[in-house]
């Protein structure tokens, strides 16, 4: 049993429970969308929007680099020691570098996604106006019924969401339990709820899932990121995919473990990149190939095996 992967992957779940819930993403992107609509754009939208980045880059993504510097560490500690460990906790020289060159990348990327999802919306939204003209309805009265209609989805979706994540957490304590019955029973009900999360009538609840889940890509990626400039920077060159088992583990990653390349083989390629089914909700580990030697891990590792801290 690999309890440092275990242990690694507790950590990255954990910051990334705290990202699920970025409020203030939420209600930045509602002001900014609203003002952004029925305003001509101009200095305010373009603050708004900036500080909407800028929260992910200065709040989310320093937390989700923290974490996956964090749990490299028991891996780090199971094959190289005290040395390595430390080694890989103070990122320097390249490594540095290079966290800081991905970050500029994948703060544009969430800020494109924004834009692009932005102008999508009002589009959709333009078409209707001239549509509510057409048929003799007043502009205010037609933009006050949409932004209605948008405020009681974005609720409903709260909820939707609440649903959700019981569903994620009954799922992993069916995992814990083994039980081929129970588990299939949770996925069913998962399945359901993430259909309703998906459900969305308007514009705005696209948009809002859409960003949501960009947040949640681009913060998964920066902490996959600071663990492999961990792993480097302690001198490890090789890695090996191990697949975080369960019902989770998709047929690719089930098919991508043991899996053993360099560095820059991997990239565009690492768990979460968007190459597997599961997509975005990876939690598969690239880890150090002498760890797999020293482990001797041979088949995927499930840690919601008996793990109070995933299930609890
Ligand atoms: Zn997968
Ligand atoms: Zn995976």
């Amino acid at each position: 049993m690999a309890a440092s992967i275990i242990a690694a992957v507790n950590l990255k779940a954990r910051v990334l429970a705290g990202v699920e819930q970025q409020q203030d993403i939420d209600n930045l992107l509602l002001s900014y969308v609203k003002l952004s609509l029925f305003e001509k754009p101009g200095p305010k939208t373009t603050q708004m929007r900036r500080d909407l980045v800028e929260l992910m880059r200065t709040k989310y993504f320093p937390r989700a680099d923290l974490s996956g510097r964090k749990s490299a560490v028991p891996i780090l500690d199971a094959i190289g020691g005290a040395e390595a460990v430390e080694a890989g906790s103070t990122l320097t020289g390249s490594n540095l570098t290079f966290l800081a060159s991905y970050r500029q990348k994948n703060t544009e990327w969430f800020a494109n996604i924004v834009d692009s999802g932005t102008k999508e919306l009002s589009g959709e939204l333009r078409a209707e106006i001239v549509r509510a003209q057409r048929d003799g309805i007043a502009q205010a009265r037609m933009r006050r019924d949409v932004i209605n209609s948008y405020d009681a989805e974005l609720k409903a979706l709260k909820g939707k969401r609440r649903i959700l994540a019981d569903a994620n957490r009954n799922m992993a304590k069916a995992e814990a339990s083994a039980n081929a019955a129970r588990i299939k029973a949770a996925d069913k009900v998962r399945t359901n709820a993430q259909a309703g999360v998906r459900r969305v009538s308007t514009a705005m609840g696209r948009l809002e899932n859409k960003v949501q889940g960009a947040a949640r890509d681009a913060v998964r990626r920066e902490a996959q990121r600071a663990e492999l400039a961990s792993f480097r920077q302690a001198g490890f060159q090789t890695f090996t995919w191990v697949a975080v088992n369960g019902s989770l583990a998709c047929p690719d990653c089930e098919s991508l473990h043991g899996d053993t390349r360099g560095f820059a083989q991997w990239h565009g390629n690492q768990p979460g990149d968007g190459h597997t089914v599961c997509d975005s909700s990876c939690v598969c580990e690239l880890v150090p190939n002498e760890l797999m030697v020293k482990d001797n891990i041979t088949g995927p590792v499930n840690p919601f095996l008996n793990n109070p801290e995933l299930t609890g």
